[in-house]
């Protein structure tokens, strides 16, 4: 008989979603095994922008510094009309999570170094080349049938993640639909190498002849997009003449290489349901979104920063397996709203009519009259913050849009004890932390090592400034005093291992406060 072997976690796919889950996993010291039909990581260009939120997930699975060097970090867009004139630029320069809000990639280098940083835990194992073709579950495991050289056998698992990609087995197994917009545009994606650029930003043509995306990357790369109109082909765009018709008239440099055209279709969709008992859907299988954005893969590392923690405290006992029903409430409001970002982006990229167009010149040169509304579009704040409503938080009552509850924590610069200026999260451990922010640190820090904090396993951060810091915690001083954290003075700030808030305590309630988080913990029993 066939040994059946068992994991944890496992999951199924090593797109960025699945391998960002099995990074997390690893740094959390969960075993998980990782199913990918194909025998490497993909070589199409596909997502070519990675944001802020992504980059703190990749700190958190310490690799920010090897995604970084092979990063252009920081670039905007500057939006041209159809007679070659800038209207708008989005050009963020605030770092409200400790890097850079837009930066170019390419997603086969990352997809590469998350595959290869696997090998530094024994605890995850990596199989390509194994295709999951069916599966079941009952109440106390999820058994997986994986085909691997013409051969079929069974794993066994705590936990299923399915990060198996847009057209999901497991999610289609489970008869789960995609709904949401009748969005559907196809576009043409030119992919060119040895292509320099004098400006490191985005290029938008917001022309409704032909309107146009080119985006500058890493190593002398380009990326192009060309909306294609419903009347038009896809063979006549892929035509070499066409292609390089459409370089010439976009400004491309004497000298590209084109590596690849193809078209895809893009929809704006998100599944009906995001788990079924012991699987849990995360990145394209539960959601897709058009590209103009560049939040497809974001938002997929988003579900896999959100849902890793709480496969590692559910898995290790620390927390009940009703912790990870928190997951869909948390991710599919913002997930839905990123999608209707993209759209709204889409909208000024692509104006249906030569009247819309000028509409939105005007619309956007009358802003940026206002030096307000200027900033608002300059630093991305229309982009949807990360937050929610309802999940693993105690609410404090507080408008969602003013609170840190259910929010990613700010990341400042911080100096340590020895005078080394890092980011916050380089002192906070991978779990949960307890930030401190009190002149009366001393005499909190005592009271936050009794129950119910305990069980949260949290490392205790001060943050000192004008006081002492108490002997035996970590104490940290702000480089520069952030506006968002001053606003919790005398508070305790719960911080969850996906650096979101769960809780913001005055040290005046710490007993109300520790029974509400108590009451929390309990809850997932
Ligand atoms: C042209 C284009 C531009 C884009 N630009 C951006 C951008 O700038 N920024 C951004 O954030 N996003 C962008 N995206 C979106 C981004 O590429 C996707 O959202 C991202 O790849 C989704 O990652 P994933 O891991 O969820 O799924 P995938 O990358 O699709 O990975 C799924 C994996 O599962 C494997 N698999 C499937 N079924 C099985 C099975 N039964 N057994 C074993 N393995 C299986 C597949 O082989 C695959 O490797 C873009 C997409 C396109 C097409």
């Amino acid at each position: 008989m066939t040994q059946v072997t068992h994991y944890p976690v496992a999951i199924v796919g090593a797109g960025p979603t699945g391998l960002t889950l099995a990074n997390l996993l690893g740094v959390y010291g969960v075993a998980c095994v990782v199913l990918e039909r194909n025998a490497a990581t993909v070589h199409e260009p596909r997502a070519v922008s990675i944001d802020d939120e992504s980059l703190r997930t990749m700190q958190a699975a310490g690799l920010v510094k090897e995604v970084m060097s092979e990063t252009v970090a920081g670039y905007g867009s500057h939006y041209h009309s159809a007679r070659g004139r800038c209207f708008a630029k989005v050009q963020p320069t605030e770092q409200p999570y400790g890097f850079p809000r837009r930066n170019a990639f390419r997603q086969p280098i990352l997809e590469k170094q998350l595959s290869d940083a696997l090998a530094r835990f024994r605890h995850v194992t990596p199989l390509f080349e194994h295709e999951l073709v069916s599966f079941a579950q009952d109440d106390s495991r999820v058994t997986l049938r994986v085909r691997h050289a013409g051969a079929e056998r069974d794993i066994t698992c705590d936990y299923l993640a399915a990060c198996d990609g847009a057209s999901s087995t497991v999610r289609r197994t489970l008869g789960v639909a995609m709904s949401g917009s009748t969005f559907r545009e196809r576009w043409l994606i030119v992919d060119l190498e040895n292509s320099p650029v004098a400006s490191p930003h985005t290029k938008v043509f917001s022309n409704p002849a032909r309107p146009a995306i080119a985006l500058p990357g890493p190593h002398l790369t380009r990326r192009y997009e060309f909306m294609l109109h419903d009347h038009e082909r896809d063979e006549d765009f892929l035509a070499p003449e066409m292609v390089q018709h459409l370089m010439e008239t976009h400004e491309a440099a004497p000298g590209s290489r084109i590596v690849r055209t193809v078209v895809y279709t893009f929809h704006a969709r998100l599944a009906e349901r995001w788990s079924d008992r012991r699987v849990y859907l995360a990145g394209d299988a539960a959601h897709l979104t058009p590209p103009f954005a560049g939040q497809g893969m974001n938002a997929g590392v988003r579900d896999a920063f959100n849902i890793a923690w709480k496969l590692a405290a559910v898995t290790k006992g620390q927390f009940g397996p009703g912790l990870l029903a928190s997951y869909e409430p948390e991710r599919r409001d913002h997930a839905w709203s990123m999608i209707e970002f993209a759209i709204n982006i889409g909208r000024v990229m692509a104006p249906p009519n030569r009247l819309a167009a000028f509409a939105i010149e005007w619309g956007f040169r009358a802003l940026s009259l206002v030096p307000k509304a200027r900033d608002y579009i300059a630093q991305m704040k229309f982009k949807p913050p990360p937050r929610f409503a309802k999940g693993f938080i105690v609410p404090d009552g507080a408008d969602t849009r003013a609170t840190l509850v259910g929010r990613m924590v700010p990341q400042p610069h911080v100096l340590t004890a020895d005078q080394r200026e890092v980011l916050l999260d380089d002192v906070l451990g991978e779990g949960f932390a307890l930030l401190v922010r009190s002149p009366r640190a001393a005499a909190v820090v005592p009271l936050l090592q009794g129950a119910p904090w305990r069980d949260l396993g949290a490392h205790i951060v001060v943050i000192v400034d004008e006081a002492a810091a108490p002997v035996g915690v970590t104490a940290v001083r702000e480089v520069a005093p952030n506006p968002r954290l001053a606003a919790y003075r005398d508070h305790v700030i719960v911080l969850r291992p996906d650096r979101y808030v769960a809780a913001c305590v005055p040290v005046d309630e710490l007993e109300k406060g520790g029974e509400a988080v108590g009451k929390l913990i309990a809850a997932t029993f």
